[in-house]
């Protein structure tokens, strides 16, 4: 799901320019991520409604076109919920979704157009240090040249950066989809909902299908679905940073359940960090990796309760 509402400025300045790039992806990126408007409805619980009035204002004053709705209002676009103990809606009519792997061959083919050589199936097994520099990386097909390199590699990192005598606060959770065929009664239904009493979302997928995910999903393992990782950081967001012990390599992991929608403006982020040692438009600064040691984390002011990421 690609969305701009955030509960963080920095997150809503990037979540804006990710938006923006995937609704125009051809022009701006060339290829198709296959991005299809659907509108998100997020169902909330008297609970967050104080939280959820003070960001829906913040979002707005960033310019995200984001609105709070009455129940009844809610009903007139998504009438198949049960509103029951709902107390407010929030909707974003130009939210989406991508398709994850056209997205990442269309980035994959517009890199080897500039010159890029892609390899996968083949890991990096470790770091090349040459008095505290990098000088490449060691991996399955042999030794590899570089001046730069960053590691994306999700929950895995640690396997390449206790080595290096770094820990980075990472802790992979597995979380579970389930697809679920769509009865006849349910077909109008084409807007994504997150329903913040129960953790569970859900997204319209081809034909009859529907993809639904869940933190708090009890009877998940009952169903046919998948499981899958989030690598989290204590506050759910991004460690976009340099290592501490090797000059040279980076880090652009623990992007939890939200990297998908982000990743043309991190992509951007780090190659001007790693180019200019800053980035142009976004504080990269609030994602570095000291955070969590100086107590500073990437907090939002008015978080929603029981959300693991917001
Ligand atoms: C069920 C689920 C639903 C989600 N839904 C959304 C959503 O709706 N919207 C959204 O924005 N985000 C969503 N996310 C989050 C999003 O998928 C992730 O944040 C994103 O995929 C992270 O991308 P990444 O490239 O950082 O890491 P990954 O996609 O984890 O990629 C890391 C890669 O590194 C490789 N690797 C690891 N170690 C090595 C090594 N030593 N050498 C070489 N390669 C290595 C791995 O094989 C892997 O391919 C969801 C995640 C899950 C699990």
């Amino acid at each position: 799901m690609v969305r701009e509402h955030y509960l963080h400025p920095t997150l809503v300045k990037m979540a804006m320019e990710a938006s923006t790039i995937f609704h125009n992806f051809d022009e701006i990126v060339g290829g198709d991520a296959r991005f299809t408007e659907t509108g998100r409805m997020l169902l909330f619980p008297e609970r967050d409604v104080s939280a959820v009035r003070a960001n829906v204002e913040m979002n707005r004053e960033f310019g995200v076109n984001i609105q709070t709705l009455a129940p009844s209002e809610v009903a007139e676009i998504v009438p198949q919920a049960n509103l029951e103990d709902i107390a407010l809606g929030v909707y974003e009519p130009t939210s989406g979704y991508a398709d994850p792997v056209a997205t990442t061959y269309a980035y994959a083919n517009r890199a080897m157009d500039y010159g890029a050589e892609i390899v996968t199936g083949c890991a990096v097994s470790g770091i090349r240090v040459q008095g505290g520099r990098i000088v490449g990386v060691d991996t399955e097909e042999g030794p590899v040249e570089a001046d730069a390199v960053v590691a994306a590699t999700g929950p895995w990192v640690n396997q390449l950066a206790t080595p290096l005598g770094e820990s980075l606060p990472i802790t992979p959770i597995r979380v579970q989809m389930v697809h679920l065929r769509r009865p006849p009664s349910l077909e109008a239904l084409t807007t994504n909902v997150i329903d913040y009493t129960t953790g569970a979302y859900f997204r319209v997928d081809a034909g009859y299908g529907t993809l639904v995910g869940g933190e708090n999903l009890d009877d998940l393992n009952e169903r046919g679905g998948y499981g899958s990782l989030y690598d989290m950081a204590p506050d759910g967001n991004p460690i976009l940073d340099k290592s501490a012990s090797v000059d040279g390599l980076y880090w652009a992991v623990g992007f939890s359940g939200h990297g998908f929608k982000l990743s043309p403006v991190v992509g951007r982020m780090m190659a001007e960090f790693v180019m200019h040692g800053e980035s142009a438009d976004h504080s990269i600064r609030d994602f570095r990796a000291s955070r969590f040691a100086e107590g500073d984390l990437l907090n939002a002011e008015h978080p929603y309760e029981g959300r693991r990421h917001q």
